[in-house]
């Protein structure tokens, strides 16, 4: 049969929704206790059992992920104006944040994994450099040793953009607690959400009065400012969705894994594409996104799938170093696998409910179009 095969559309994720009763419940407390936001008690509830799940030592709740990398940028003691080596293979908010904090973003090229390239770091680094900002882009984990290595012998603070990483483990080890602070996304599109959200998570107990007073306009009491802050608190509606995410997340994980495996068993070796080994040895995944790269056609593998009724996204293309408003953060350095990668990659759909039959359609479309 030619044509739209599907009469659902699929796109590249679906947001996970908990069995609505089960959300009520969460309501009827609030309704119950009539505290909406500003520290409630589901919100406290949240913190806490984040904390005992991922062995967390601190966590700070936001409305939303920029917003946390924002105030993390504020709260690291980085001299003002500085400069900050981060990736050009990522969402906007990761240099939107430095450039919003009056930072100056400077892009390093990405290697392997499409995690920033560690061996290119050093040559960036100027007088004027303050920090790190990389991203366990897909959830596949920056070189995080590599990474400390230099930031200890030049004496930068390192923030991790893991917004996509929630779960990873990296040598028997929570991914965040690599760096100074790690920042994740709870938005309705990542794996774990809280509709819309994020959280700062580190090691640093000082760092904890500083991040709350800016998430909540830096008021410490009743009749007290201390900073001039902005609002980025997460209310409890979010945290009674994020309760109900973590309840479900290893099944989520789960499922997704069975998902990745499904398109590892189709399209891995296949002439012309390169599909990432998401699991080693020392990390365990969590299948976050199905990146594939195309060596030719790319753009024409997305025609014929949305033809097909089937939505892919072309993350992350454009590079950020390629977006109008921040080309001229590009210095002379040369950004080739970025540009190569940029213009390869398409996300393929994965979510919990998404079948094995229909991954298996996804692939043939693929291969297809590719021949
Ligand atoms: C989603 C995302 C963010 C921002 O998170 P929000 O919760 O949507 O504000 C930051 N960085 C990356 C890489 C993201 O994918």
């Amino acid at each position: 049969m030619k044509g739209r095969i599907y009469m659902e559309p699929i796109y590249v994720t679906k947001p996970f929704l908990p069995p609505i009763d089960e959300y009520i419940g969460y309501l009827e407390k609030i309704w119950e206790c009539g505290i909406l936001t500003n520290n409630g008690p589901l919100h406290n509830e949240f913190e806490q059992k984040l904390c005992s799940d991922f062995g967390w030592k601190n966590v700070s709740l936001f409305t939303n992920g920029h917003l946390a990398l924002e105030v993390a940028l504020r709260v690291l003691d980085l001299k003002p104006g500085s400069e900050i080596i981060t990736t050009p293979f990522t969402f906007v908010s990761t240099a939107a944040s430095i450039v919003n904090q009056g930072f100056i973003p400077v892009f390093c090229d990405i290697g392997e994994n499409c995690t920033i390239d560690t061996t290119q770091i050093e040559s960036l680094i100027t007088e004027k450099t303050s920090a790190i900002l990389p991203v366990h882009v897909y959830g596949f984990p920056c070189d995080v040793d590599g990474i400390a290595n230099i930031a200890d012998r030049y004496n930068l603070k390192v923030l991790y953009d893991a917004a996509h990483a929630i779960g990873v483990r990296v040598n028997g080890r929570d991914i965040s607690s690599y760096g100074d602070i790690s920042m994740f996304s709870f938005h309705s599109t990542k794996l774990f959400h809280t509709i819309e959200g994020g959280a700062l998570v580190y090691n640093d107990d000082k760092l904890k009065t500083h991040i709350n007073l800016c998430k909540n306009f830096g008021i410490s009491g009743s009749e007290t400012i201390e900073l001039v802050g902005l609002n980025a608190k997460m209310s409890e509606f979010q945290s009674a969705m994020g309760l109900l995410s973590l309840k479900y997340l290893d099944s989520i994980i789960e499922r997704r894994k069975s998902i990745y495996e499904r398109y590892m068993s189709n399209l891995f070796g296949v002439k012309g594409i390169k599909i990432f080994l998401a699991d080693s040895n020392y990390i365990s995944h969590n299948y976050s996104y199905v990146p594939v790269l195309f060596e030719n056609g790319r753009d024409c593998v997305y025609d014929v799938l949305t033809k097909n009724n089937i939505f892919p996204r072309k993350y992350f293309y454009p590079a950020i170093s390629n977006i109008d408003c921040y080309k001229k953060y590009l210095g002379s350095n040369t950004l080739d696998v970025t540009a190569s990668t940029a213009s390869q990659v398409l996300t393929l759909p994965i979510y919990p409910t998404l079948s094995l039959d229909n991954v298996d359609k996804i692939c043939e479309i693929v291969k297809d179009a590719i021949r």
